[in-house]
């Protein structure tokens, strides 16, 4: 068994821009702020995480600003001098010492499962326990915020063969519009695409219950958190056959549990930064295994790094009946990585390099990094 210590970790913030604004219920995004962590060990070799989140902190209480600030101040002393190929002890280690700061963990756990895959020469997939499929379906966001332009978008994205399933962003305009937007979508695309939605907790209990009648004849397919309330989710659950799916709710292993223990979703989108690590979403996957709820790939609209970390997961889960939103590296504008991840025919590629299997284009991002805000921590 190769040993190897952790030497030192370097954060940055980098800025990118998005094709177009990305509107959500919550917040309309321009842009996306990855916080790339660097985890450099004493063999030499180079481990890349990374977090993001959706738009700031409109989704959720982590930001970019505070992974690194948690990442630079307790994450990295703590990790400092540990054996690195003890990838699980070390992060449990630092969940002693750091309550929550989920997105903080998942892109150091990443950076490590990178580096340690690396150091065996065998892909992150393999250190967990091995893919099952090569490749992964992907959902597409259409959140312009105009019908008109999503269809085309969509149009667009049929005819490049790159996505089919589309999840439109609703819930901050009025129910009948969101509901006149969701159909007009519907009819156009027809059977060529599939279209699911997004309410992001906007409705309450009451909404939800008159607009998910209207949306199901409309054709939609699966909505997503309609209500912020776990237990009025799973009444919803009982009164409708549409399928309805957790994401904000879902926040690692411990609440997947209560969610299922009470029939509260059919399907779970797990997300590797909002379950706090790969391994940590790997144990949400088994409850919902268990609990007979379907899953689906989430995203926190990741660059390239945290995508490719939740594709080398998602292709080991036993089930995956919903597909991914591994679309994130998509929506900005500038590629960071020396060679870009292959999509196509609807589905993306899962690097078969070791770690990660993908390379950082260190001079493009330089142009991207915020000044002033480098900071290395030994
Ligand atoms: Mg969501």
């Amino acid at each position: 068994m190769a040993t190897a210590t952790i030497e030192r970790i370097e954060t940055s913030l980098v800025d990118l821009p998005t094709i177009r604004p990305h509107k959500l219920s919550v917040a309309t995004m321009h842009g996306q702020t990855l916080m790339l962590v660097k985890v450099f060990c004493s063999d030499g070799i180079v481990g890349i995480g990374e977090g993001t989140t959706i738009a700031g902190m409109a989704y959720g209480p982590e930001s970019p600003e505070s992974m690194k600030l948690s990442i630079d101040t307790y994450l990295a002393p703590a990790a400092i001098g540990k054996d690195a190929t003890r990838v699980q002890q070390l992060m449990a280690y630092i969940g002693k010492l750091v309550k929550v700061n989920s997105f903080a963990k998942s892109a150091l756990e990443t950076a490590l499962l990178d580096a340690h895959g690396k150091r065996l020469n065998v892909p992150v997939s393999e250190l967990l326990g091995g893919r099952r499929r090569e490749r992964l379906p992907i959902a597409w966001t259409l959140a312009s915020g105009d019908t008109g332009r999503d269809i085309a978008e969509a149009e667009r994205m049929l005819d490049a063969r790159r996505h089919k399933v589309f999840k439109l962003k609703i819930g901050a305009k009025e129910l009948k519009t969101d509901i006149a937007h969701v159909a007009q979508i519907k009819r156009e695309l027809g059977e060529r695409g599939a279209v699911r939605v997004d309410v992001n907790m906007a409705w309450s209990e009451t909404q939800a219950a008159w607009a998910i009648p209207a949306l199901a004849d409309a054709g939609c397919e699966l909505v997503e958190q309609p209500v912020m309330s776990p237990a009025a989710l799973g009444r919803l659950m009982r009164r409708f056959p549409i399928a309805l799916m957790a994401d904000e709710i879902l926040q690692g292993p411990e609440s997947a549990f209560e969610i299922a223990k009470h029939h509260g979703a059919d399907v779970f989108a797990i997300k590797i930064e909002q379950s706090g690590g790969l391994f940590a979403a790997q144990r949400v996957a088994a409850i919902a295994d268990a609990a007979g709820i379907e899953l689906y790939g989430g995203t926190m609209l990741e660059g390239a790094f945290s995508t490719v970390a939740s594709a080398h997961l998602f292709a080991s889960f036993a089930n995956l009946q919903w597909g991914t939103e591994l679309f994130g590296p998509l929506l900005i504008t500038e590629e960071i990585l020396t060679q870009p991840l292959d999509c196509s025919d609807f589905e993306l590629t899962v690097p078969s390099g070791p770690g990660l299997g993908i390379a950082l284009d260190e001079a493009r991002v330089k142009r991207f990094t915020r000044d002033g805000l480098i900071a290395v921590t030994r």
